[in-house]
């Protein structure tokens, strides 16, 4: 069994093994550990609309 699997995380882009996107009772999530945290401190602290410029403006980072 291959323990090296990696993905892309969709909030900063960047690649972690699979074990990273698996939290809170989920497989196969589609953001990394440490975006999901910050997404949730956004979304506490402006709301959905705040989470969703928060994850707008880390992918304007790496993508175009
Ligand atoms: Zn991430």
């Amino acid at each position: 069994m291959t323990s090296d699997a990696r993905k892309s995380c969709s909030i900063c882009g960047k690649s972690f093994p699979l074990t990273e996107f698996a939290y809170g009772g989920k497989e196969n999530r589609s953001y990394c550990g440490s975006c999901n945290k910050a997404d949730h401190a956004a979304r506490a602290a402006g709301g959905v609309e705040a989470a969703r410029q928060f994850r707008t403006e880390q992918r304007a980072k790496w993508k175009h």
